[in-house]
């Protein structure tokens, strides 16, 4: 076979041992995988091209378990609006997916623990672009001094503890937030984005977002460490004994009120 026919010879998913159709190569760093294995991966997963056959099996087995996870998931909370940040304040657990609750089990979000969270920050993007004119030949031409149109843009970055993935990375909102109701703005003069509403409502957005998750971590991290304080010893009440209460305080001897 020449170099023409080798072009177009089958390729083989390494995964689920099916022939791979044209255009329909994901390549790994050891193999190749079709598009059908592709798409159970994690939607926050970027490493595929560097990532084993081996690497890429483990990831698909999480990707199956989690699917329980994703049954058991009951939302409490929810903030954004496009792409949406559920939590199950119950489970301490919370999911980041732009489909709606009803089809969570076709779309397996990965279910993250609270106690996975390592930083939340909200980035919010400045972008300018410049007003020009028309000069009198026609031409575009700067303002003197130049002019600019601002927008921006609201990025909710998670960093997680998780083996195939350490940030979930989203943007609040759907379109550009322009702030331009006057018109352009010189160079020289700052626009003041926080008198706009759709601008508070969005860094407002990221936030509460930045706020939840950062609280229910910490809860979960006092709870972990309460858990690990030695019990102390009291002299109990009714019968003197040096005891150890149980949770409802009462004395391992004698089962009365021991403090
Ligand atoms: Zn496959
Ligand atoms: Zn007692």
């Amino acid at each position: 076979m020449g170099l023409f026919g080798k072009m177009f010879e089958k390729k083989t998913c390494a995964i689920c041992g099916g022939e791979i159709g044209l255009l329909g190569n994901r390549k790994l760093e050891d193999g190749n995988m079709c598009k059908k294995c592709a798409a159970k991966l994690s939607p926050w997963f970027s490493e595929r091209r560097r990532s084993t056959v081996d690497s890429i099996k483990e990831q698909l087995a999480y990707r199956e378990a989690n699917k329980e996870k994703v049954a058991e998931f009951k939302p409490t909370l929810t903030f954004g609006t496009n792409t949406k940040v559920y939590l199950d304040e119950d489970d301490k657990k919370f999911v980041v997916t732009r489909v709606d609750p009803r089809k969570f089990e076709e779309e397996n979000p990965d279910v993250i623990d609270f106690s996975q969270v390592t930083g939340v920050d909200l980035d919010i993007e400045e972008n300018m672009s410049e007003d020009e004119r028309e000069d009198s030949d026609g031409n575009s031409v700067s303002y003197n001094p130049p002019r600019y149109f601002y927008s921006y843009d609201f990025n909710v970055i998670i960093r997680v503890n998780n083996p195939y993935f350490n940030e979930i990375n989203f943007r609040l909102n759907s379109s550009d937030v322009e702030i331009n109701s006057h018109g352009s703005v010189p160079a020289n003069m700052k626009p003041y984005p926080d008198m706009n509403r759709d601008y508070q409502e969005y860094k407002k957005m990221g936030e509460d977002i930045r706020a939840a998750l950062t609280n229910a971590r910490q809860q979960v991290r006092d709870e972990a460490a309460a858990a690990r304080v030695p019990k102390q010893a009291v002299v109990c009440q009714c019968c003197g004994a040096s005891t150890i209460p149980d949770e409802n305080g009462r004395c391992e001897y004698c089962g009365g009120a021991a403090v």
